[in-house]
């Protein structure tokens, strides 16, 4: 097989070997294989931008289209100094599983601009984004390429993408990209709709292993963005009690309970975590190996690793995040036995599926009210677990297996129906 120095990178390698391994074990076509284990386009450009201070800096952005047999490629984007190609391409080759798994006539895309929104001002930050989207605007539409929100980016830089790419093009076209605010096309439910699919997902698991969900339910999550913080919320909103909550800055411990409008009242005025009076202050990596039922990684990838395997106390691991554990860790968990694993294709799969709402809402200029949304979200999040669920127990693998399965079969038919071209 040919080899592609490009794709030398640790996350990377670790979501194709994954894919290798089911593939493997699926007996899945050859041609298919070679085809499906790297991405159809990856894109790289120089955004340069002028800061405030009239100084101009140029960032390195990237566009990964992993495959569009099912329809346009669609996935976030994401604004953090690390980004790079190989993490923006596993991202969105997990997209295509995603899609795939919950049944959307869509594909698997990411992107990605390797830069630090914190410090930038309102102003820095449209600037970028819509440098960014003329850099790649020949490669996104409504027919084509969706990208939506993801770590460090939100709302407002949708709308900023959404602006450019309509005046490009002379008229208004929301459905360019999805998560947008509600007055320009954007759908009710979005912004929550990672974080409830999680939970949704979280029930359907605690009922398969007949586990009760109430107030001596103990919840820690990392990360307390858009997929942590909304999890989080509609866990505290069901019954359960958050144990333990953090960000990029740390976190914090209260095994009696914290309250989640008092954290966000906190974050609203301090922007971080760090320093929140009701609790005792925990590190990122201490917050994994807590005494909880539902363990939620909701920040970034490769934090449960080889070293912490062993020492997760959850009975449930939700994976909010994209990639969050390795495959070290993985097969460790899976030796372990007594974790019921949501992977992240499936587990946070809410975000794409309202994702798809709101694209399709925008091309019929329709739109749904907020319980019809809430209910076909977890009518979706439902079907596709019990499909993974009842593949995992067929096929005598776990849920990773099975879901992975579950999303291979999908695409391989599709692609082996459409055949290959010319
Ligand atoms: P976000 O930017 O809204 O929130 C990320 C959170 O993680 C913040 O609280 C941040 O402080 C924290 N964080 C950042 N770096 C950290 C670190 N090194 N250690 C601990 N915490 C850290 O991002 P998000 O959109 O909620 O995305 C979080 C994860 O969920 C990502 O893996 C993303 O790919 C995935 N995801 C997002 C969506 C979506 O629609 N936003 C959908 C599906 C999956």
């Amino acid at each position: 097989m040919q080899h592609h120095p490009e794709w030398d990178n640790p996350f990377f390698k670790e979501v194709q070997a994954n894919f290798e391994r089911v593939a493997h074990a699926m007996n899945l076509d050859e041609n298919i294989f070679i085809r499906l284990r790297v991405p159809e386009r990856a894109l790289t450009v120089s955004v340069p931008f002028r800061h405030d201070n009239g100084k101009v800096e140029v960032v390195t952005g990237y566009r990964v289209q992993h495959n569009d047999t099912l329809g346009p490629y669609k996935g976030g984007l994401r604004y953090n100094p690390h980004v790079n190609m190989g993490e923006v391409a596993a991202l969105a080759m997990m997209m295509t599983w995603k899609s795939a798994i919950v049944g959307l006539p869509l594909g698997g895309a990411k992107g990605g601009v390797a830069i630090d929104p914190n410090p930038l001002s309102r102003q820095e930050l449209q600037r970028v984004t819509r440098r960014f989207t003329i850099e790649i605007l020949n490669f996104i539409g409504p027919d084509s390429d969706v990208p939506a929100p993801d770590m460090g980016t939100n709302e407002q830089v949708m709308a900023w993408i959404m602006d450019t790419y309509s005046q490009q093009k002379g008229h208004a076209i929301p459905g360019v990209v999805t998560g947008k605010p509600i007055d320009i096309g954007g759908s009710l439910g979005r912004k929550e709709a990672p974080g409830r699919g999680v939970v949704y997902a979280i029930i359907a698991a605690a009922e398969k292993i007949k586990m009760k969900l109430d107030s001596k339910t103990r919840v820690a999550v990392q990360g307390f963005g858009q997929v942590g913080g909304a999890a989080a919320k509609k866990m505290e909103k069901i019954g359960c009690k958050i144990v333990a909550a953090s960000d990029h800055t740390g976190g914090i411990y209260n095994p009696k309970g914290l309250k989640y409008e008092s954290l966000m009242a906190y974050l609203a005025t301090n922007k971080v975590i760090k320093g929140y009076p009701e609790g005792d202050p925990i590190s990122n990596e201490a917050l994994l190996e807590v005494e909880c039922d539902v363990l939620i990684p909701a920040a970034i990838e490769r934090v449960i690793t080889k070293e912490n395997a062993k020492k997760l106390k959850c009975r449930i691991l939700a994976e909010g995040a994209n990639g969050p554990t390795t495959n070290e860790a993985d097969k460790m968990i899976r030796d372990r036995g007594d974790i019921f694993v949501i992977p992240d294709i499936l587990a946070n799969a809410g975000g794409v599926i309202v994702s798809y709402f709101e694209w399709v809402q925008d091309l019929q200029n329709l739109f749904w009210k907020e319980k019809e949304i809430n209910h076909k979200l977890w009518e979706m999040m439902s079907d596709a677990f019990e499909k993974v669920y009842a593949t995992a127990q067929k096929e005598k693998v776990d849920m990773r297996t099975a879901a992975l399965m579950t999303a291979i079969r999908k695409v391989s038919t599709a692609m082996l129906t459409r055949g290959l071209y010319p």
